[in-house]
């Protein structure tokens, strides 16, 4: 049971400038148009009236699109080597979507529990996460197929649901508790508050109207592994652009390279993605160059073998590779084509 209370729109500003004293905050922004995630500059809380999601997903805020590991100085015998500063305070993520934080759980189970990756967690390790419950879910949305949907509260410290001239506050975990007992700006929730967040929530959830059956999926996609026609039809249309997987919150494929200008440099880590025909070209050749394989393995990789490894689908039905995609390809399409046979 958690416990609730409220804070007033008008105080999030107050609210964040408080928590910007202890932690690095980072809220939902606009960058050329295009919105992501930025630390808070001290003032602006308009995102509070734009912010459906965000098209940049915050994995960006602890896998940057790139990301300098090192740098590095040649002299006559050696090389130096120098680490990136680290920011000495604590991510907090303010406003994020309960499928993107669900997202930043299942890359934790690649970057923390089976490799702990050091540069993925001297961000990630203690972040505080405050959820914001959907209110205005895209049509491209399926979060309701893969858990709670638009107030899912499992992977959030504080949840927020919007009543109104307030926030309804759930507190989560002994973090998010701490949180809420420090600040003198919240207000203890009213019956009426709750029953206000209860209705929001179910209109919310109401909201969701895309679905996908994913009883049985991964066993399914064992089924058609093999079906080339199957999976043929369904790449057609793609242009492997990698959009879908560079803008997918639980995509975390990346490639390394040294940049060198005469005698320094750095080594630098960027996403990539295995839609690309020249993904894994080194050290041998890309295994999948047609592209009917490439679509597989995005497909497989999230239904089929992350439930296989960890138990979980790693998709959380956030919609961004069917809304973002410049054909149309749509994944919830795809696995509803899955054709029906007797399971391997
Ligand atoms: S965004 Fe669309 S076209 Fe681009 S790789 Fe993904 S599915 Fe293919
Ligand atoms: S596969 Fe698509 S819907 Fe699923 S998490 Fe990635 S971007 Fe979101």
């Amino acid at each position: 049971m958690t416990s609730k209370g409220k804070i007033n729109k008008q105080d999030v500003a107050k609210l964040l400038s408080e928590w910007g004293k202890e932690f690095t905050v980072f809220v939902p922004s606009q960058d050329a148009g295009v919105a992501t995630w930025a630390r808070w500059d001290g003032k602006d809380t308009s995102f509070l009236e734009w912010y459906r999601n965000t098209i940049v997903p915050p994995k960006a805020i602890f896998l940057p699109p790139v990301e300098e590991m090192f740098s590095f100085k040649k002299d006559k015998a050696s090389y130096q080597i120098e680490l990136p500063a680290s920011d000495e305070k604590t991510p907090l993520i303010f406003g994020i979507r309960p499928c993107d934080a669900k997202a930043l759980a299942i890359i934790d189970m690649t970057f923390k529990d089976v490799y702990e990756d050091p540069y993925y967690l001297s961000k990630r390790n203690n972040t505080i996460l405050i959820g914001l419950g959907c209110t205005n879910p895209y049509d491209s949305c399926f979060c309701t197929s893969l858990y709670d949907g638009p107030s899912d509260v499992s992977d959030v410290d504080l949840m927020l649901t919007d009543i109104g001239d307030e926030f309804l506050v759930e507190e989560v975990t002994e973090k998010g508790k701490e949180l809420m007992a420090k600040t003198s700006l919240a207000e203890e929730a009213t019956e009426a508050d709750e029953v206000r967040a209860k209705e929001a929530k179910e209109a919310a959830y109401n909201k969701v109207t895309r679905q996908l059956d994913t009883k049985d999926i991964e066993e399914k996609l064992l089924a058609n592994f093999d079906d080339k026609d199957y999976w043929e039809k369904v790449a057609a249309k793609c242009i492997s652009c990698g959009v879908c997987t560079f803008l997918c919150p639980t995509c975390y494929c990346f490639d390394i390279n040294d940049e060198l200008i005469r005698n320094q440099g750095g080594r630098l880590r960027s996403w990539d993605s295995c839609a690309f025909p020249l993904y894994t070209k080194m050290p041998m050749e890309n295994p999948r160059l047609e592209k009917w394989r490439r679509v597989r393995q995005k497909v497989c990789h999230k239904y089929g073998f992350y439930p296989m490894n960890f138990d979980i689908i790693a998709c959380t039905g956030c919609g961004r590779c069917i809304r973002l995609c410049p054909v149309n390809w749509d994944i919830t399409q795809a696995l509803a084509s899955l054709p029906v046979r007797a399971q391997a």
